[in-house]
């Protein structure tokens, strides 16, 4: 996160403050928090476009399971090719 831009919405107080909390359970909280709104957003969309740079490509480590190097995602709920 140090070493990160703050992403365009949100003004460097705001992007301070946040990375200030590093050390504590809110960043993991905020982790969670924003996988669930994914997750729910993902299960909702028609379509999930996938573009993993090459560099991820050369280093994945679960090709079987992540959506953008197997084409398709799978949860427990369902099984969506991409
Ligand atoms: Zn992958």
């Amino acid at each position: 996160l140090d070493e990160m831009l703050p992403p365009m919405e949100v003004s460097d107080e705001h992007w301070s403050e946040f990375v200030g909390l590093r050390d504590t359970m809110a960043v993991w909280s905020l982790t969670m928090i924003a996988r669930v709104f994914y997750a729910a957003a993902a299960s909702r969309a028609n379509e999930i476009t996938a573009r993993p740079t090459s560099e991820h490509m050369k280093y994945c480590r679960n090709t079987a399971v992540c959506p953008a190097c197997a084409g398709e995602q799978n949860t427990v709920f369902e099984r969506r090719t991409a």
